[in-house]
């Protein structure tokens, strides 16, 4: 790259928005911004170990990587510095300001819903770097890339509004420099002992000693001195590798806060060695509350992989299954082998492994928390439920498993009902586990489809989740009891249904069946049958799909999202004796009836009508006749 002359440059339109909002409405938890910075710090050791691996001579003269972290009382700076991996010129220029992240709008949403005002949202979003303008008026950043000469160093300036300046640079020292210029106001930051106390609240677990100036108290002078030597002052211990037995509550709740950035303790943990032929030390968190970007399936690992304590990648889908995205946590392997690539280790068969054994751990974890608080697992459950259920189509070795910790809403209670629950309570006789679908709570609960169940006190599951169908498409039965729509197919309560009511129904249907043949030729472009049905108590007729055919409530989703739907016709189901439907044969109005009929229980299960405004003059005409 040829040397480059002072430049200076725009933020991206997002970037400022961000930068506006960092120095204007951020007030609780400031401090953090150092937190932020000494992270950037140590992933640019991370990724500085990364690629000696196959590079070692990065790592130039100085092999030992470390944070320093000062400050000088006069010219009111505060420095972060690492020997990491660095940045070339472009590369600050890029990652600096003229890129917005993706989290960038984000961000800016959450904002604007904290009422707090809390600077530690920040780091969630991969917008660490600007929360040094929450302090300081001006940040300049002198960097050189492992690997580059000397000449090749670069330093970025900006008092964090509109621009930004850049410049090449001489700098022997591979790394970066971050120097906060203290707004006023901010000199307590200016304290060997507030800041270590920030590096010990924020970033012991940062697994690089950070080196702060050891200061001495001098008497004369009545005040504390630099000695000149460097001491290091966070904990540096990777909290995983210590026994079990000797980690307090609160210390396993402290490394999730540091990990997570969750400012509210997690919903359970679970801390293991595993031995064999891989082993590894698991230490995996649940979170209490779903994050900002729970739906975003290829969001970054809330997993690292270390081997041996050294930090090698948080790819998550290589550690975690995307249904478990949410698991927060580190995996430390002791047999992996350091020197291999990442496209290497997503392939090697122990990373398999241990993702299969996590994996398991998280289920085993959940399971325990079912079983035991069960309060806690229905928070659990509102929080990542639907989340939980991706799992159930994705990951079939642990369908069985997945399926005992689904819950639902039922006809018998708002929600928490648990397959294993729904099992236990079935009627003698009683051979399938009905469900209905549909778009809301009250629509399931209102479906026609539902009253016999009702009458029989039979229950059924009501599940209202976009996921619920294509969960069901992969799911057909738990512990050898098939799951059945009630909206599907022919009605058939096997032993549920005594044989007097059997042969009540099959006289009534014979007797009915020139009505019924009137009704198909009036509805013969929308129905593909109409037939007489005991699953109705109080409604005249329902719609019900062929038992092959997609659900009406998919077919409406698919719909929704735009994509086409095989157009099957659905079935009028008609309750013989229902008034209305009784007096149908004898009525001079049967056709405008029958389609108003056919309208009503589309209407009831959720649907459109194609033509609403002839749905209207039908019952209009019915009502009082045609006007005039
Ligand atoms: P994030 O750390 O989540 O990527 P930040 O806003 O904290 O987001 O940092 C933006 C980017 O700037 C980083 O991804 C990295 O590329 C670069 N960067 C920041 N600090 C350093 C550093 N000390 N050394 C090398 N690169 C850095
Ligand atoms: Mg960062």
């Amino acid at each position: 790259m040829r040397p480059m002359d002072k430049q200076t440059l725009s933020f991206q339109a997002e970037v400022k928005q961000i930068l506006h909002l960092v120095t204007h409405s951020l007030y609780s938890n400031k401090e953090i911004f150092l937190r932020e910075l000494i992270s950037n710090a140590s992933d640019a050791c991370d990724k500085l170990r990364f690629e000696a691996l196959d590079k070692p001579a990065l790592y130039e003269d100085a092999p030992k990587l470390e944070i320093r972290v000062w400050f000088d009382k006069d010219q009111k700076t505060l420095t972060i510095s690492d020997n990491g991996v660095g940045m070339s010129a472009e590369e600050a220029v890029q990652h600096l300001g003229t890129i917005a992240k993706s989290g960038t709008r984000d961000f800016l949403a959450a904002l604007e819903g904290d009422k707090k005002k809390d600077a530690n949202l920040i780091g969630q979003f991969g917008v660490g770097f600007y929360s040094g303008f929450i302090v300081a008026d001006r940040i300049t950043v002198e960097s050189r890339r492992a690997g580059l000469p000397a000449a090749q160093g670069v330093r970025w300036t900006s008092e964090g509004t509109g621009e930004f300046e850049v410049e090449t640079i001489e700098r022997a020292q591979r790394g970066t420099d971050v120097t906060l210029h203290l707004r006023d106001g901010e000199e307590d930051f200016l304290s060997a002992w507030r800041l270590k106390s920030i590096i010990n609240k924020y970033s012991d677990h940062i697994s690089l000693p950070i080196l702060m100036p050891k200061e001495q108290w001098d008497e004369e002078k009545k005040e504390q001195v630099a000695t000149g030597e460097w001491e290091t002052v966070n904990k540096a211990a990777a909290l995983w590798t210590r026994p079990k037995s000797e980690i307090t509550d609160a210390e396993y709740i402290d490394f999730y806060k540091q990990i997570s950035y969750d400012t509210e303790p997690p919903l359970a943990y679970t801390h293991n060695r595993v031995e064999g032929r891989t082993e590894y030390t698991q230490l995996l968190y649940v979170p209490a509350k779903a994050p900002f970007d729970l739906w975003n399936r290829d969001k970054r690992g809330g997993v690292k992989l270390y081997v041996k304590r050294v930090f090698i990648m948080d790819d998550a889908e290589a550690l975690m299954p995307v249904y478990l995205r949410f698991v927060k946590g580190v995996i430390d392997s002791a047999d992996l082998p350091l020197n291999v690539s990442r496209e290497l280790l997503q392939e090697s068969r122990d990373v398999k492994a241990i993702r299969e054994g996590s994996t398991k751990r998280v289920l085993s974890l959940l399971e325990d928390v079912a079983e035991n608080q069960k309060d806690k697992y229905a928070e659990f459950w509102r929080q990542f439920g639907a989340v939980l259920k991706e799992g159930v189509g994705e990951d079939f070795a642990n369908q069985e498993r997945l399926a005992k910790l689904l819950r639902f809403a039922s006809t018998h209670a708002d929600e928490g009902v648990g397959l294993a629950d729904y099992v236990a309570r079935m009627k003698e006789g009683q051979e399938a586990i009905y469900y209905v679908t549909a778009d809301s709570l009250a629509a399931a609960r209102s479906s026609p489809q539902l009253e016999i169940f009702r009458k029989k006190g039979i229950e059924v599951l009501l599940l209202v989740d976009r996921v619920d169908e294509w969960m069901l498409s992969h799911l057909y039965e738990f512990e050898g009891k098939p799951l059945q729509s009630v909206a599907k197919g022919g009605v058939d309560l096997g032993k549920l249904q005594d044989e007097e009511e059997k042969k009540a129904a099959e006289a009534t249907a014979e007797a009915f069946k020139p009505v019924l043949e009137r009704l198909k030729a009036a509805l013969k472009d929308r129905a593909k049958d109409v037939r007489t049905t005991t699953r109705l108590v109080d409604s005249p007729a329902c719609i019900v799909v062929d038992e092959g055919d997609m659900s009406s409530h998919l077919a409406r989703m698919l719909k929704q999202a735009g994509q086409s739907a095989p157009k099957a016709l659905p079935i009028l189901e008609v309750n013989p004796e229902h008034g209305l439907v009784k007096q149908l044969g004898d009525d001079a109005r049967f056709d405008d009836l029958a389609q108003v009929l056919f309208d009503q229980a589309l209407l009831a299960e959720g649907g459109q009508l194609e033509d609403p405004a002839a749905y209207v003059q039908r019952v209009n005409r019915m009502l009082g006749g045609a006007a005039g």
